[in-house]
């Protein structure tokens, strides 16, 4: 059957049998995979990123880049003024995209005013602030009467971003990724790293996952690979663990290189190209983000961050019970004591 076409009924193509299983009858559920297959195209897919990081970064710009639409089509850039007592204000752009028949609803997360203010302890709090209530809103729905259509905005994964200026983490990234760590998927990004040279980058990576460690700050770990995978899928894997953070580079222009048109950066003395791996790792990325660990990333979040905010949940309210009930007299006389009211079955 055509992958996102109409159903044309059961497998068509053989169903491979060992030689001793011949004589068994063909039950049919190889077409499970299929099945389940069909349905999520129909249902379409969600996914929702965060980006954070000081403004001027080059946020939007790698977000356009990443996705190749406008996402920020109405943005209002402050001047130096207003940012001095800028509050991290949260935004969120929607699009819809798809792509050979498979619809995907993207949902960007942005914390523009995060790091700007002249005092910027705590202020990361608006953003794990938001991160929860997104927790919370789900476990509502959850423990609702209409479990159907739930609408799932919690944030799967957040692309924190680091300046290439400095050296290595600033107080504020350490503190933001600890305070964010235990709550969503954090992917660290090198941020312009065009204004590097390459052994700058290999450096500054080198320094960042360094104090990532020292700082016991908990990123998003890949997944291990499956040890009968091929040596190439395995050398890839490694690869992609190897480049963190992704040394990244974003551009909302079409440049001329070599006789092709691609997405770069012009400069007195060349080009750079934002999906040339030998420049940076953009492409790494984006196939980590959108062709390989986008279900991880959401499974990450369900199973772990998730369910960690619902066991804290439920903990607290199961505190509260136990207060409120310690706090009535302990010997209730039997006259107080009145009968429960029963529902009368219909
Ligand atoms: P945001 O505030 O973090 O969203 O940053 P913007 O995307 O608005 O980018 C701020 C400025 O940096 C703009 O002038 C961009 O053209 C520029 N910029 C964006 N990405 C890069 C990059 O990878 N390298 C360089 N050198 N400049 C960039």
């Amino acid at each position: 059957a055509p992958p996102h076409g109409r159903w044309q009924g059961p497998v068509r193509q053989p169903v491979r049998r060992e030689a001793a299983d011949q004589d068994k009858e063909y039950v049919g559920f190889a077409t499970l995979p299929n099945q389940v297959h069909r349905k999520s195209v129909k249902k379409g897919f969600d996914f929702t990123l965060m980006v954070a990081g000081e403004s001027g970064l080059g946020k939007s710009t790698l977000v356009n880049s990443l996705f190749l639409t406008d996402l920020y089509k109405d943005r209002k850039l402050l001047n130096a003024e207003e940012r001095i007592t800028q509050t991290v204000e949260i935004t969120k752009h929607t699009v819809d995209i798809e792509e050979k028949g498979v619809k995907l609803k993207l949902t960007i997360v942005d914390t523009p005013g995060f790091g700007d203010a002249v005092n910027n302890t705590e202020c990361w709090k608006s953003v794990a602030d938001y991160i929860d209530q997104q927790f919370e809103q789900y476990f509502r729905d959850e423990s609702g009467l209409n479990r159907k259509n739930i609408q799932d905005n919690r944030v799967h994964c957040c692309l924190y971003f680091i300046s290439p200026f400095g050296h290595g983490l600033r107080p504020l990234d350490v503190e933001f990724m600890k305070a964010l760590h235990e709550k969503v998927n954090i992917v660290p990004i090198l941020a312009k790293a065009d204004t590097l040279t390459p052994i700058e980058v290999k450096k500054k990576k080198f320094k960042i996952r360094e104090e990532i460690q020292q700082y016991g700050i908990k990123i998003y770990q890949f997944p291990d690979c499956d040890s009968d995978e091929d040596e190439d899928f395995k050398q890839q894997d490694q690869e992609l663990k190897d480049s963190i953070p992704f040394a990244v580079i974003g551009s909302n222009t079409v440049v001329e290189a070599k006789g092709k048109r691609v997405r770069g950066r012009l400069y007195p003395w060349g080009i750079v190209e934002v999906e040339n791996s030998a420049h940076c790792d953009f492409v790494k990325l984006r196939n980590m983000l959108v062709r390989t660990h986008m279900q991880d990333l959401k499974d990450v979040t369900r199973e772990t961050h998730y369910e960690n905010y619902r066991a804290h949940c439920i903990q607290s309210m199961t505190r509260m019970v136990v207060k409120e009930r310690n706090r009535k007299p302990r010997n209730t006389p039997a006259k107080d004591i009145r009968p429960v009211e029963i529902c009368p079955l219909v």
